[in-house]
């Protein structure tokens, strides 16, 4: 009879077992033995001594469990988007809109492992359709809170390491069931501080529960020890183990999506970490924050830190303790934080490791082909929705010769009649930039295009009372202009003519980024040419070039546009785990 004594696991581990087959009863209980490194451990339960947590196990993670233990994983689905164009979803949606209003002005105190801080260096985070109207006020942190931070990190590592792998799985997937009841809410929250429209807001927080949910799943499928190659006379394994404490740097605008799958990625793995939103979207990170702790995850094992990137950055990433940074912004801050955290510092004993998803410049190519009115949707779509505030956003379409005329002139017809006024309102299909310092560099991007091709769109007048600005197409544009070079980030498409199929893809790789890009083309042979040679992360065929979808389209960019993670990929989260291997002697 099969027992688990001989595997040195505590007896318990029998009653966690005694559901599966004998057949998988002793794969699990392998499974069992890597998960839970000590006896003291406990599944879904308060910590504390020794139990048996048989009859306690939650639905989900007795659910985990078995599926790690027979090599299963729990089918990854995408959150459906809520259809905003049935009145009960409006009606919900105009709800949530008011009652979120009415928590604008709400100051946020600093919590680090348990101890909350209210330091009277307040960050005001404004709405960028009205900037009066303060949406949340947040004490930043000092130098001393940042390193205090880390370390609060640091010492709780060790137990947030030997918390069963079962029971962060659980924790992530909480998360994920809070976020999408509070859907609407969230909604809301990137309607106000990031100047999202409802339905880009939507894609926003599904996108979250998405990262949430299949990071879970990955969990399961890396937690039990990795197949490998077994000796004679050995028992041989590869198992992931955490990494320690991370810094998580996301930016403002995915700032629910990107600082959740950077954060629960970091969690799931076993490690802590330390958040620093962007100063722009802080309150959207408080809300997450909540949705954590609500969630059951403990204090010691995140901490947001809310701080300038300036003041409280550099402490972050340069910290001995610090063991990994998990960053997502522009390249200049991103080269940046890789430099730093390459210096090696007194006490501390590892090379950090950086992730760092950094800008865009991306192109779609239209071929004369092409099915015209839809390659005129997909970079309409793509170049000005959410403001072209994406990192995969199109700023340059590169167009056929024979097509050039009749693809500017649709495309200019329909980004006229775009309405730009405040996110909250529904009618409008673009709201405002993030900020005022983000319009003005946009505007003198602008005024630069002027100057290097025909601005055939952009002078549209706009709402004065937030940061908006009239999108903006400027066609005839050279390689070697910096419209064509630069990153924008902002409403402003350069538009270019190829001579052929062959000159639109060498156009297309005449970019230090290497981010997203698409073709419009109907030829198979142009599109087997672009597959091998359009050397972008993110490359689609007859479709935009933004809306990434966890699962299907994991994400991340070549050259420039950084280390090429994959986030929403089966590769993701080795990144925030190191391999270890152990040969046991059996005979
Ligand atoms: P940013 O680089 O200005 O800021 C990103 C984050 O870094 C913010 O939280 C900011 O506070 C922080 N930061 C700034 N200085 C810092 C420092 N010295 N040390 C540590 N942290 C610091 O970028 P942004 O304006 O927030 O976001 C827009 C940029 O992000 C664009 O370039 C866009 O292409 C890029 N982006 C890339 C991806 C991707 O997956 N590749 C996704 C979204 C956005």
């Amino acid at each position: 009879m099969f027992t688990a004594t001989g595997m040195g696991l505590p007896d318990w581990s029998v009653n966690v077992t005694s559901w599966l087959s004998p057949r998988k009863r002793e794969a699990g209980v392998a499974m069992l033995n890597s998960c839970f490194p000590s006896p003291r451990a406990e599944i879904g339960g308060t910590g504390g001594a020794a139990q048996e947590p048989g009859p306690r196990l939650h639905t989900c993670t007795r659910t985990t469990i078995e599926n790690m233990a027979t090599g299963t994983q729990t089918e990854f689905r995408n959150e459906a988007y809520l259809d905003f164009s049935q009145p009960a979803n409006r009606q919900a949606m105009e709800n949530s809109l008011a009652k979120v209003r009415s928590e604008f002005g709400r100051a946020y105190d600093l919590r680090i492992g348990g101890d909350r801080f209210s330091t009277g260096d307040l960050l005001t985070s404004v709405n960028p359709s009205d900037s009066h109207e303060v949406v949340g006020v947040h004490h930043k942190a000092t130098p001393e809170l940042a390193n205090r931070a880390v370390e609060s990190a640091q010492a709780y590592f060790a137990t947030w390491s030997r918390t069963p792998a079962a029971e962060r799985i659980r924790l992530v997937r909480e998360t994920a069931r809070i976020v999408r009841e509070r859907k609407l809410e969230f909604d809301a929250w990137l309607v106000y501080e990031a100047g999202k429209t409802w339905i880009e807001a939507e894609a926003d927080v599904c996108e979250a529960i998405d990262f949430c949910e299949y990071y879970a799943n990955e969990m399961e499928r890396l937690a039990p020890p990795q197949p490998v190659s077994q000796l004679p006379g050995e028992r041989d394994e590869l198992i992931y183990i955490p990494l320690g404490v991370g810094v998580v740097i996301p930016p403002w605008n995915f700032p629910l999506a990107i600082l959740v799958g950077m954060t629960v990625a970091a969690l799931v793995a076993g490690n802590t970490v330390v958040i620093k939103p962007s100063s722009e979207t802080p309150t959207i990170g408080a809300k997450f924050a909540e949705a954590l702790l609500e969630a059951g995850f403990p204090e010691g094992a995140f901490t947001l830190l809310v701080g300038s990137g300036a003041a409280v950055g550099d402490i972050l990433v340069e910290h001995p303790q610090t063991r990994f940074i998990s960053f997502t912004g522009s390249r200049d801050v991103g080269l940046r934080i890789n430099e730093l955290a390459a210096r090696h510092r007194p006490g501390q004993i590892w090379i950090k490791r950086v992730v760092a998803e950094m800008g865009g410049k991306d192109a779609i190519v239209v071929d004369d082909d092409a099915d015209l009115d839809k390659a005129v949707d997909g970079v309409f779509a793509s170049a000005f929705g959410y403001q072209g505030q994406k990192c995969s956003a199109c700023s340059r379409a590169i167009v056929h010769a024979r097509v050039y005329d009749r693809f500017v002139e649709k495309l200019a017809a329909k980004a006229r009649n775009i309405k730009v006024g405040k996110a909250d309102d529904p009618a409008n299909y673009m709201g405002p930039v993030i900020s005022e310092s983000a319009r003005r560099t946009i505007l003198k991007h602008i005024e630069t295009g002027r100057r290097e091709g025909r601005l055939v769109v952009g002078d549209a007048s706009v709402p004065e009372s937030g940061f908006f600005v009239a999108p903006a197409i400027v066609a005839d544009v050279d390689s070697k202009a910096a419209i064509f070079q630069e990153e924008i980030f902002g409403p402003v498409l350069a538009v270019t003519k190829a001579r052929d199929f062959e000159h639109a893809l060498e156009l297309a790789n005449d970019s230090v980024y290497g981010l997203t890009g698409a073709v419009f083309s109907n030829s198979p042979d142009h599109l087997r040419e672009a597959r091998e040679r359009f050397h972008v992360g993110n490359l689609y065929f007859n479709r935009k070039c933004t809306g990434a979808m966890v699962g299907a389209h994991p994400f991340g960019g070549f050259n420039m546009s950084g280390t090429d993670s994959k986030a929403g990929g089966p590769d993701y989260l080795l990144l925030f785990l190191q391999a270890k291997s152990v040969a046991s002697k059996v005979q």
